[in-house]
């Protein structure tokens, strides 16, 4: 079959591989759609800390937000069957430390990730996935529901941020993540939501996406804006998905006394904010790693199209061109929200 497989720092290559067997506990899938993810550029720019420390083996083929249908099932496998239409989340545990057994597989020390850690991923025509962390959908297309992970991402931080109507949230970002966690917010029942981003577009899409204030982080003030918003109070819950230390800082000052804070992002050195801030207005400031035991509840709100994923698509290409998906990524290239790629 072919794939897109990582050999070394920037050494992306579409070639042929064996096509795999299903092992036990697992379901061998047909892919038909993926999402580009900034993470799949941060791993072929060796940027992930598991590529700088050495932990993770190349070759790898990318890819963890995929969609598909099975077409074999491995031996101990219950509630699968060939024709199933399944997508799948990205992390699986040891299933034995202390993390695994209390539900946080997502941060077991000793997890793999699809796609990004240990695990071939999906930019392939099959993959071979453990049943455990596969779920099916149905009344999605394969290009929605393959960007059903990063939906869960947005409800994990959503639920993280125990998110109630009693709340006023902002969203820090107009990528894939921050449409997500907004339409994720409105769907735990926000009484408002703010998305911030320095994209016309992605501001564009917030608004249609239901966001009740799209802010222009180039041109506008987010702090005033957020004051105006809230009638001075700032917000109760505020999701930083822009990676970017003024996006931290944002966060710290627009959040009201008491509030939260979601990290949905990752950040090259350490956000010099005011710290005594947190202690003083008894912030709660937490990370989100992936969407771990949200995915039934991910997946039916984006059948009821409370959380869409289509709008985000901003371009289609073949497998074989994986690496202008990426080279689109490092220009920067204005208004790019997702790019969904399909295996021949
Ligand atoms: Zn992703
Ligand atoms: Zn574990």
């Amino acid at each position: 079959m072919k794939a897109v497989r990582l050999h070394g720092e920037r050494d992306l290559r579409y070639e042929d591989v064996p096509t795999p067997e299903p092992g036990p506990g697992e379901v061998l899938v047909r892919v038909r759609a993926c999402g580009v993810c900034r993470t799949d550029f941060e791993v072929y720019t060796y940027r992930v800390m598991f590529y700088q420390t050495g932990m993770a083996r190349v070759p790898i083929t990318l890819c963890h937000e995929w969609s598909g249908e099975v077409v074999q099932v491995g031996a101990d496998v219950k509630g699968f069957e060939a024709g199933d239409l399944v997508t799948g989340e990205t992390g699986l545990g040891c299933l034995k430390c202390r993390l695994c057994l209390t539900g946080h597989h997502n941060i077991c020390p000793d997890r793999i990730e699809t796609g990004i850690l240990n695990r071939d991923g999906a930019f392939a025509e099959f993959i071979a996935h453990p049943a455990m962390i596969t779920h099916k959908f149905r009344d999605l297309s394969f290009e929605e529901a393959a960007l059903a992970e990063p939906a869960a991402c947005g409800v994990y931080a959503a639920r993280r941020a125990r998110i109630t109507p009693a709340d006023a949230v902002a969203v820090l970002g107009g990528g894939a993540i921050g449409q997500l966690a907004q339409q994720a917010a409105r769907a735990f029942g926000a009484r408002t939501t703010m998305l911030t981003s320095r994209s016309p577009e992605k501001l564009k899409l917030a608004e249609e996406l239901g966001a009740d204030a799209a802010v222009n982080a180039r041109d506008q003030d987010v702090y005033e804006a957020a004051m105006d918003l809230t009638h001075g109070h700032g917000f109760d819950v505020v999701i930083e998905a822009t990676g970017s230390i003024s996006g931290f800082n944002d966060a710290l000052r627009i959040t009201t006394t008491r509030g939260r804070i979601a990290l949905e992002s990752v950040y090259e050195r350490v956000p010099p904010g005011d710290i005594d801030d947190i202690v003083y207005r008894e912030l709660d400031v937490f990370g989100c790693v992936g969407g771990p035991n949200v995915w039934d509840e991910t997946l039916e709100l984006m059948r009821r199209g409370a959380i869409r994923t289509a709008p985000l698509i901003s371009r289609r290409l073949p497998l074989s061109r994986v690496q202008e998906a990426l080279s689109a990524m490092e220009k920067g290239e204005p208004g790019i929200v997702k790019i969904v790629v399909e295996p021949p």
